[in-house]
């Protein structure tokens, strides 16, 4: 048995191939391991990691200290404390957009939950820590700020906008500067002009995530994205119905000609528990997004049940009231660990075409 004091070179020389999950390099190189203390048979060590993978932050310290373990078997004790690692993202695009990554949520068809998966998902990736802005951009039902039970409107500071601060996100809305009903008219040019300003004239600060809001099928939004943003990706949300997963699978070649990444697929309604019982109830069917998502190869992201309360709280616009109910987010959690790591890799294989720091 090994029992000579560990150094901290030797910590150093452990971690060496451990990959930062955003620029994917050494940590050791960037500088992230912050703190090395051995001492007898216990050993801490401190490292700062990127808010954008707030999500996955536990099962990195988990391989942090497996690693360690690992490395020097003799030890009663290893800690790994994690520490938030402070890098302002890149200006994206023409609208100079700060953000990590943006994540458009799409659909083929309307009414399968689109809207609020949108918001669960930055709502999720805001509680696990990560810096996340929502933007509505569904002409079609601006549904974002009623989700959020948002009345107030943005105001105008500096000629910026300031988004609305809710549940720790920043939210802006196509819905508050137009009245219900009259955006749906808009197409191309007017439909580009306002999302760009959105992009551009809205001070969002320094974000990780971008989740955007789609209208269902169409492109037009989705094309203006992927032109004023080559970081622009997307999530497809569908029900497990056929019908559902034809229009989503269309969803998904019209992301592909735009080289739009997908970043996975998230099945909504999957089935029902009844709480009287307690049995399952498979009504649109199940595992269809799953097997669909198999079949186009795109990253399957996970379910979400039908819930009643769900259903309710989105009615009276207390959508975070959600993350109480344990029988959802343990589904919502998994969703956003998958987008994480789907956003990590999409990050790593564009970071040669748009101006990421390179790779080693
Ligand atoms: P979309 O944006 O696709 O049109 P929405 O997000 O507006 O759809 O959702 C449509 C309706 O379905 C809303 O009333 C919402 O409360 C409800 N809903 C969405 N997901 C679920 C779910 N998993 N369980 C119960 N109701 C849901």
């Amino acid at each position: 048995m090994n029992s000579k004091p560990i150094t901290e070179t030797d910590v150093l020389e452990t971690l060496q191939d451990f990959l930062d999950p955003e620029l994917g390099r050494s940590i050791v190189k960037l500088g992230q391991v912050q703190q090395v203390r051995a001492d007898g048979g216990r050993l801490s060590v401190v490292v700062g990691l990127p808010t954008f993978a707030a999500p996955v932050w536990e099962e990195l310290r988990s391989a942090l200290v497996e690693k360690l373990r690992t490395a020097f078997p003799h030890l009663e004790q290893v800690e790994v404390v994690l520490t938030p690692w402070a890098r302002p993202p890149e200006r994206q695009g023409v609208v100079g957009l700060s953000a990590k990554s943006v994540a458009a949520v799409g659909s083929g068809k309307g009414g399968v939950g689109k809207s609020t998966v949108a918001a669960l998902l930055a709502q999720g990736l805001a509680r696990a820590g990560a810096q996340v802005g929502l933007l509505d951009a569904d002409v079609y039902g601006p549904s974002i700020p009623h989700l959020l039970g948002v009345h107030e409107q943005p105001t105008v500071v500096n000629d910026r906008l300031q988004p609305v601060r809710v549940d720790g996100l920043a939210v802006m809305s196509i819905g508050f500067f137009v009245p219900p009903g009259e955006a749906v008219l808009w197409r191309g040019p007017m439909l580009h002009n306002a999302i760009s300003q959105f992009l551009r004239d809205t001070d969002w600060g320094d974000l990780d995530y971008l989740i955007i809001d789609l209208p269902p099928g169409t492109g037009d939004v989705a094309l203006s994205l992927s032109q004023l943003l080559p970081l622009t990706e997307a999530v497809v949300v569908c029900t497990p119905q056929d019908v559902a997963l034809l229009d989503a699978a269309k969803a998904i070649t019209m992301f592909r000609k735009l080289q739009i990444e997908i970043l996975g697929m998230v099945e909504n309604m999957s089935y029902f528990i009844c709480p009287g019982c307690g049995m399952r109830h498979e009504i649109f069917g199940c595992g269809g997004a799953r097997r669909r998502a198999a079949e186009l190869n795109v990253p399957f992201l996970g379910e979400i049940p039908l819930n009643v309360g769900l259903r309710t709280q989105c009615d009276e616009g207390r959508l975070a009231a959600v993350w109480q109910d344990t029988a959802l987010t343990g589904f919502l959690e998994t969703i956003c660990r998958r987008l994480v790591h789907s956003a990590i890799q999409v990050r790593r294989q564009k970071a040669h075409q748009v101006n990421l720091p390179v790779l080693e």
